[in-house]
């Protein structure tokens, strides 16, 4: 069987053409909603990352700011554009590209960030409200993960989803969003991580399984239920290779696979910049 492909990039545009109507709705009372992005260091990937948010935000109306701090400035200049990004009546919010290099608590800065202004969801005010069930930011490639499995049309509700990854930026919160109640949700999710030995005993019983690991082809055919729903959100670069945590032999045993290009990432971005624009609306609402 050839599983059908499920790229990110169809499910990117429909949330963006919805921040841009509500960007549109803004400037008509002359507000434009500001993303900003602090790059800590020089890593390729992390570079290319927050250029491609900044593309993104010139494409759809927002605004954008960006601090740089070089790998040697210390925590001490990290914390510095912290609270001048919290003190910017311009930006909305923003976000510490991470991971940040050795000599960084990228924890600490992200403890000292206005919540209100966390466009990335991953403030433990916000993580907390995401167990709540309260209004405010979600993690934004597990927003863009549950947004796939909805526009393809892959039911959670009652089924079993397996995450492998236990990060608190991607499989952590995306157990919390799935378990959550509501639409898109209501899963029974198992999660399994680098402790876990005999990780097919797991995954083979998933109706959705989903990669979080950043291991490439950790994620093969025999791991996985015929007719499987399988999300690689874990990737890894290899020089200018990207590679999913998923082995691309998977999409002969799985009913829906995501692409190794084009997968998880185009929603990523899509979700900072609603996460953004809500940001926004709560301002313009206080
Ligand atoms: P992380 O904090 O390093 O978490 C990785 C998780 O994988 C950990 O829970 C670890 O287990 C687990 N793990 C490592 N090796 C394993 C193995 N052999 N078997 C099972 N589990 C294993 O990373 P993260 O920040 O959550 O990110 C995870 C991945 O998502 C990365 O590849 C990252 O690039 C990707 N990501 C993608 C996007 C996107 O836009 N597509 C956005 C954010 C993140 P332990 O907890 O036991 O160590």
């Amino acid at each position: 069987m050839a599983a059908q492909l499920m790229p990110g990039q169809p499910v990117a545009d429909e949330v963006l053409a919805a921040v841009a109507e509500r960007v549109g709705e803004m400037a008509a009372v002359g507000v434009t909603p500001g993303l900003g992005t602090i790059l800590v260091g020089d890593d390729g990937p992390s570079a290319s990352y927050v250029s491609r948010k900044h593309e993104a935000c010139e494409a759809n109306g927002l605004r954008s700011f960006h601090a740089e701090i070089p790998a040697d400035a210390g925590q001490d200049a990290l914390m510095a554009a912290v609270a001048e990004f919290n003190a910017n009546p311009e930006i909305d919010g923003y976000l510490i590209q991470h991971p940040v290099p050795d000599g960084f608590d990228f924890n600490t800065a992200l403890g000292a960030m206005d919540p209100a202004k966390d466009a990335d969801g991953l403030h433990p005010t916000n993580l907390g409200k995401l167990v709540l069930q309260e209004d405010g930011p979600v993690p934004c490639t597990p927003a863009g993960i549950q947004a796939m499995l909805v526009h393809y049309g892959i039911e959670v509700a009652g089924r079993h989803v397996v995450i492998v990854g236990r990060g608190p930026t991607l499989g952590r919160p995306l157990a919390l969003l799935l378990s959550n109640k509501g639409a898109g949700a209501d899963a029974a999710v198992t999660v399994v991580h680098s402790r876990v030995p005999d990780l097919a005993a797991y995954t083979k019983r998933a109706d959705v399984l989903i990669g979080a690991v950043g291991q490439p082809n950790l994620i093969t055919p025999e791991m996985v239920r015929p007719g499987a729903v399988v999300v690689s959100g874990g990737i890894t670069w290899e020089g200018r290779k990207l590679l999913p945590d998923v082995d691309e032999s998977v999409g002969e045993v799985a009913s829906w696979i995501t692409p190794r290009l084009g997968g998880v990432g185009p929603t990523t971005v899509a979700m900072l910049l609603r996460n953004t624009v809500a940001a926004a609306e709560r301002r313009m609402r206080r």
